[in-house]
């Protein structure tokens, strides 16, 4: 069966931060772009964000893109590349300035300036203290910086697809991406989306875990595509726990609370962080203060009848600032755990959050894969930015507010690339291979046809379940090394998925099923990359290999789907302009 074609010159599939900051670079430019999402594009995850955007615009006391630098190099555990990391320090004032200016409201300082908040990790003066770099609109930066960008974009005609799914990527067969093939929800009908240039800014993947603050559409599909068209992944291993989900609806709260003055207690009243990290106390990274929280609840000293939370005490900044700066927490407090902050602790423990892994690229957007001992060959016309991506900024750690701050520049970044690109290529398209739908009918044929096969919810929360238990905040190698024959077992059912409803219009069984094949991708990955690592880094803590391991291990993971293949590649830590920040010990 041949299907209709729609060519664009750029198509990107997700409508984040991260796509639309990108969409609008490029339809601003007098291109025809198709932007494709499976949600209304404000509706993305990126409108959960609360914390807000990290810049270096030192509105709030003595700042420098360097600092940001340093802190971002240490947060990754040295597994982020220093080229990378400089690019998006030195450019996150400029996007932010630019974002404000495209009608974002920011929170104000009386003198008219962005106010910025303190943040886990972020310091002045190489690690001396505390810095405010967090720019924000109350806690709900996200959501006003969707609205800005895709008003953007409205403006510049960026052509939206709104509630319809990527399925599979095309690729010629001399490797290069001419597109995808997405299925409408409404009619069930199958499209080719031809592209000079492909972007993915699918987001995260964090639904493979069982307890996970990502909305329900996170379900990896970007990097699933990206593994089945036979590009590896990069330092999937590598998953933030946040430090603070509501206990039992995995909900965030932000860090953003700790940032105006919050603190977390165990049961017996006693500010633990302290112990841990006594400089930056509950402001240290991520992966430090969640592992403190596991262990505290480990060892005894959590909270409630079964002495499994911690709670996040913030009475004590007063109903006033509660009000102004964190209303959208009071309010989560109150719908999921039933607590008023102003006046009780909230209930909190640590919760998937983030995937720092993904589909590899370098600092300007463009996907790379290796083609024998080369490790940095560009996959011609396909880029990918924002969640999905792996540039690799954030190393085995990111720091809160640079998964916006990264939206913005590689977003941006990624745009410039495909925007050279695209002019290179001239007005015609490339001619499209005769098969270049059938891996994805094929796959909705098999949904189809499938009687006594296995339950996608099952089939599903088998998976979760196995991550969760097997790759959390503490990794135990027998543990892992079950995961593995776990996450291996489930290829069976994922492959024999079987939907009852079989009708095209609105079919949301379908597409769940579409998006478990996804799904597993990216937990396979994880599974396999996780159990392969031998040492400590970043988020990933091992039970046996308890250190950083910078001989055998500064290096970064590469996941093949065909044959479970891993590969290393070297980190790099050379940056652009300044001297590289050599690892050493990472204390708060
Ligand atoms: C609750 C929460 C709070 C956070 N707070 C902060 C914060 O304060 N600061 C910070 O820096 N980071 C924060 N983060 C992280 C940050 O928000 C995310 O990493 C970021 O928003 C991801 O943006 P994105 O553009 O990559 O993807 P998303 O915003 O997740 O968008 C993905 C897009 O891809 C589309 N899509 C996916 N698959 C398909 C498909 N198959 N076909 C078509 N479309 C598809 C979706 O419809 C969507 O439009 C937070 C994350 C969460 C979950």
């Amino acid at each position: 069966m041949t299907l209709p074609v729609r060519k664009f010159d750029a198509v990107i599939v997700g409508a984040g931060g991260a796509g639309l900051r990108a969409a609008y670079e490029l339809s601003k430019a007098g291109l025809k772009v198709a932007c494709l999402s499976k949600v209304f594009p404000t509706r993305s995850h990126t409108v959960a964000a609360q914390g807000g955007v990290g810049a270096a615009l030192g509105n709030m006391g003595e700042d420098h893109w360097h600092w940001h630098m340093y802190d971002t190099v240490k947060g990754s555990d040295w597994l982020g590349d220093q080229d990378a990391i400089e690019f998006m320090c030195r450019m996150a004032p400029e996007v932010v300035i630019e974002l404000e200016h495209f009608g974002m409201p920011f929170d104000r300082n009386d003198n008219g300036t962005i106010y910025q908040r303190p943040f886990g990790g972020h310091t002045a003066n190489f690690g001396e203290k505390p810095v405010q770099r967090s720019s924000c609109a109350a806690d709900r930066t996200g959501h006003a910086m969707l609205h800005a960008l895709y008003q953007r974009n409205v403006h510049s005609k960026t052509q939206f697809f709104v509630e319809w799914m990527a399925l599979d990527i095309i690729r010629a067969p001399d490797g290069r991406v001419l597109g995808v093939t997405a299925l409408e929800m409404e009619t069930g009908d199958i499209v080719i989306f031809q592209g000079k240039a492909t972007l993915f800014a699918t987001g995260g993947g964090g639904r493979i875990f069982a307890s996970s603050t990502n909305a329900f559409i996170n379900m990896g599909d970007g990097v699933g595509m990206t593994a089945r068209a036979g590009i590896p992944l990069e330092d999937m291993e590598f998953w933030q726990f946040h430090p603070t989900g509501v206990a039992g609806a995995g909900v965030l709260i932000t860090e953003g609370v700790r940032g105006e003055g919050g603190y977390l207690l165990n049961k017996n009243g006693e500010r633990f962080m302290e112990r841990y990290a006594p400089t930056m106390k509950d402001l240290a990274s991520r992966d430090v203060v969640s592992r403190a929280m596991a262990t505290e609840i480990k060892e005894g000293r959590g909270c409630g009848p079964h002495g499994d939370y911690i709670l996040l005490k913030l009475d004590h900044l007063g109903a006033d600032v509660i009000n102004k700066r964190l209303p959208g927490i009071r309010e989560s407090a109150i719908k999921f755990a039933n607590i008023d902050p102003v006046k009780e602790p909230i209930p909190v423990v640590p919760t998937c959050h983030y995937q720092m892994g993904g589909i590899p690229t370098n600092y300007h957007g463009e996907v790379i894969a290796p083609k024998g001992s080369d490790m940095s060959v560009v996959v011609p016309g396909f880029y990918a930015a924002g969640e999905c991506g792996c540039a690799s900024i954030h190393g085995a750690n990111r720091l809160g507010t640079n998964s916006l701050t990264d939206l913005l520049v590689m977003g941006k970044s990624s745009a410039l690339s495909m925007l050279d690109f695209i002019k290179a290529e001239g007005p015609k398209h490339a001619e499209l291979p005769k098969d270049a739908g059938d891996m994805s009918l094929t796959r909705v044929a098999a949904l189809d046809g499938k009687k006594g096969g296995a339950s996608v919810d099952k089939t599903r929360s088998e998976i979760q379940r196995t991550m969760q238990a097997h790759c959390g905040v503490f990794r135990f190698p027998d543990m892992l090394v079950q995961g593995v024959e776990k996450i291996k077992a489930c290829a069976d059912s994922v492959a024999n998925l079987e939907i009852g409803d079989k009708s095209k219009v609105f079919n949301t069984a379908r597409i769940e099923a579409l998006e478990l094949q996804n799904l597993y991708e990216v937990a396979r990955a994880t599974m396999i990359s996780a159990e392969a690592r031998k040492e400590t880094r970043g988020a990933h803590d091992r039970a046996d290999h308890h250190q950083r391991d910078d001989v055998n291990w500064l290096k970064h993971t590469l996941w093949y789907k065909e044959g479970d293949r891993l590969e290393y590649k070297a980190v790099n830590l050379k940056p652009l302009s300044v001297e590289t920040i050599p690892p050493k010990a990472r204390v708060y």
